[in-house]
């Protein structure tokens, strides 16, 4: 676990709507994970499946509406600021998606 988010009083990302992000710390999933109890791993999911939930509906609306290309390119630019970022993961405040 990255003892960064330990006193971190964002949520995992600012950007998502899912019950971890909207009621929950970094620095709270971080004592859940560190102390192994079950709800962190639980709220972790939760927001995952929110990000795979939006990812793939926007790609769907992109296909839908025929603008996937750009909608392509526009995510591998987010995708490498986002990698780029990695070496500073406590001033990463936006999630990928
Ligand atoms: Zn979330």
């Amino acid at each position: 676990m990255d003892a960064c988010y330990k006193d971190d009083l964002s949520p995992i990302s600012d950007s998502c709507n899912c019950l971890a992000c909207q009621h929950h710390t970094r620095a709270y999933i971080h004592h859940l994970l560190t102390t192994n109890e079950l709800l962190g791993p639980i709220l972790l999911t939760m927001h995952n499946l929110r990000c795979y939930e939006v990812f793939f509906r926007d790609i769907i609306m992109s296909i839908e509406e025929g603008r996937f290309k750009s909608y392509k390119a526009a995510l591998s630019a987010r995708a490498l600021d986002f990698h780029n970022s990695r070496d500073s993961p406590k001033k990463r405040k936006t999630s990928l998606l």
